[in-house]
C-alpha cells in the first residue's frame, strides 16, 4: 500500500452540476470531488468507474425519515439506522436528516448525545443529521434551543396533530417560533388541525365507521389547509422560518402560496407516496389492503396528486422527502380494532428517487429541477450545502449513477428495508440506480450494499439557507 491519494474517475456520464447537464468525467481524490472535466491520461493509478449512457447525480438528501423511532409509547418503526440507511443508499440517497426527541427529564443536549450514541452503534450506511422534536415545550426547554446550533442541529419539529401525544398548542408553537427565530433555527411543522380531526374521528366512530378509509375521511384537506395557514401566520408574527412537512393537498398548496405572497418565510415538501397513491387505495377495498396505505396526512384524490406534481415542477414545493416510517404489516398496520389503531406511516426512503425520476420521464420537470428538490435544496435547508447536494469541486463525492435505459421493479422481495411489505409492490419504473458512492467509496452496486464500506457519519449542520428563489 502506498500513501498516494486514493483516486477514482467516474467516466463518461451525463453529469448534473449547478451549470446544468454536461457529459464529463468526475475525478474523486480522497472522497472529495477534485475536478469535473475530461481525463484521458495522467491518472493511471485511478480506479475507473464507467458511466457511459448514464446520469451522474449528487447523492440524494432525504430531509424527513423516522429510523428506529418509537410511537404511541412502545411501537418501534420497522427500520433502524442500519436497515433504514441500507435502503437509503440502495435508492440513491446518501444523506438523511432524522429526528431526535428528548425523554421526560432529559435536556435537549443529553437527548442528542444519547441519539448519536445509538446511531453510531447501529452503524449507518448513509451520513446523517437530526431535527429536534418538541412536544408542548415549556420555558426551560425553550431556553435550551440556543444550545442546538453548537451541537450541529439547526431545525426543530413541532406537531399540530395528535392531541395528547405529540401536539403543541398555539402558545407553545408561537413561543418556540420566537426562540427558533432568535437562534436562526428552521421550524418544521406537521400541519393538521388535531382537535378538529379528534371531533371528526369521534363522530365517525359513534356512527359505526371503523374501516381504514375513515382514517382519511376524518382528516379532510381543510384540516391540513387551516393548519398550514395558522402556522404561517404565527411564523410571520415570530419572524421565524417555516418549513411545512408532508404537504398532501391542493388546498394546502394554496395556503403556502398565499403566505409566501405576503412575505412569510415558508418552504415546503411533499412525500413520494402522495405522488403515487390516491384515496382509491383505501376506499372500497378490503381492510387488509387499505391498511397498508394509511398515513397522515392521508393520500388524497387525483386532482390533489396532479397539483403536487405540478408544484414540484414550478417550485411551490421546494423538496421531495420520503417520510420513511414503516411498521409491521400484521398487528401494526392490519389491526383488530378500528382505524385509530392503525400505525400511520409508510416506507419510501429507497423508492423516493425512483418516483421523482418518473416526473422527468413524463415531462413534468427537468433532470436539473429533480436534482434540486431531491438533493440540492434539502442540503441547503439542512445547512450541509455545498458539501452535500451538489457535484462541484470540493463537495463530498456522494454520487449516484442512474441508468435511464434500464427499469426497476419495486418490491419487498428485493428492497433493503426491514419492512415486511411495500405499498409500491410490483410497480415497474423507468431507470435504475446501478451504483452509489458515499464520499468516494462504493456503498451500493448492482443490487447489493457493500458491508465492508459502511461508514455513515454525523453531520454537524450549519444554519440553513433557503433556496435561491430562481425556480419560483
Ligand atoms: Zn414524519
Amino acid at each position: 500500500m502506498s500513501d498516494s491519494p486514493r483516486q477514482t474517475i467516474v467516466k463518461g456520464g451525463l453529469v448534473v452540476t449547478a451549470r446544468g447537464l454536461e457529459r464529463a468525467d468526475v475525478l474523486i481524490v480522497d472522497g472529495v470531488v477534485a475536478e469535473i472535466g475530461s481525463f484521458e491520461s495522467g491518472h493511471d493509478d485511478a480506479d475507473v468507474l464507467p458511466a457511459e449512457g448514464c446520469y451522474v447525480l449528487p447523492g440524494g438528501v432525504d430531509f424527513h425519515t423516522h429510523m428506529d423511532s418509537v410511537f404511541r409509547g412502545s411501537i418501534r418503526t420497522a427500520d433502524d439506522f442500519a436497515t433504514g440507511t441500507a435502503a437509503a443508499v440502495a435508492g440513491g440517497t446518501t444523506t438523511i436528516i432524522d429526528f431526535c426527541r428528548a425523554a421526560p427529564g432529559e435536556t435537549l443536549a443529553e437527548a442528542l448525545d444519547q441519539w448519536r450514541r445509538r446511531v453510531v452503534e447501529q452503524r449507518p450506511w448513509a451520513d446523517y443529521g437530526a431535527h429536534m422534536v418538541l412536544v408542548q415545550p415549556d420555558d426551560d426547554t425553550l431556553s435550551q434551543l440556543s444550545s442546538l446550533p453548537d451541537l450541529g442541529v439547526t431545525s426543530i419539529k413541532m406537531y399540530l396533530a395528535y392531541p395528547g401525544r405529540m401536539m403543541s398548542d398555539d402558545r407553545a408553537l408561537l413561543r418556540a417560533m420566537q426562540s427558533a427565530a432568535a437562534s436562526d433555527l428552521l421550524v418544521l411543522v406537521h400541519a393538521e388541525n388535531g382537535h378538529a380531526i379528534q371531533v371528526l374521528v369521534e363522530d365517525a366512530l359513534s356512527a359505526g365507521h371503523t374501516e381504514p378509509a375513515w382514517h382519511a375521511k376524518s382528516r379532510p384537506t381543510v384540516t391540513e389547509a387551516e393548519a398550514v395557514s395558522r402556522s404561517a401566520v404565527l411564523a410571520q408574527l415570530a419572524g421565524a422560518r417555516l418549513y411545512v412537512v408532508h404537504v398532501s393537498s391542493a388546498a394546502a398548496l394554496s395556503e403556502i402560496e398565499r403566505a409566501r405572497a405576503t412575505g412569510t418565510d415558508i418552504t415546503a415538501e411533499t412525500c413520494s407516496h402522495y405522488l403515487v397513491f390516491d384515496d382509491s387505495m383505501v376506499d372500497g377495498v378490503p381492510k387488509e389492503v387499505a391498511s397498508r396505505f394509511v398515513c397522515s396526512p392521508p393520500t388524497r384524490d387525483l386532482d390533489d396528486q396532479n397539483a403536487l406534481w405540478e408544484a414540484l415542477g414550478h417550485g411551490t414545493l421546494d423538496v421531495l422527502s420520503s417520510d420513511h416510517c414503516p411498521f409491521a404489516l400484521q398487528g401494526e398496520k392490519i389491526v383488530e380494532g378500528d382505524f385509530t389503531h392503525i400505525m400511520n406511516g409508510l416506507p419510501g426512503v429507497e423508492q423516493r428517487l425512483a418516483i421523482a425520476y418518473q416526473g422527468v420521464v413524463n415531462g413534468q420537470y427537468s433532470m436539473e429541477r429533480m436534482v434540486e428538490f431531491v438533493s440540492t435544496t434539502p442540503a441547503r435547508l439542512a445547512g450541509i450545502h455545498p458539501k452535500k447536494g451538489e457535484l462541484a469541486v470540493g463537495s463530498d463525492a456522494d454520487l449516484v449513477i442512474l441508468d435511464p435505459h434500464a427499469t426497476t421493479v419495486l418490491s419487498a422481495a428485493t428492497h433493503h428495508s426491514a419492512a415486511d411489505y411495500l405499498p409500491y409492490e410490483g410497480m415497474e419504473v423507468a431507470g435504475r440506480v446501478t451504483r452509489v458512492l458515499l464520499r468516494g467509496t462504493t456503498v451500493y452496486v448492482d443490487g447489493s450494499v457493500l458491508p465492508e464500506n459502511r461508514q455513515g457519519t454525523y453531520l454537524h449542520r450549519s444554519a440553513s439557507h433557503q433556496p435561491t428563489g430562481e425556480t419560483r
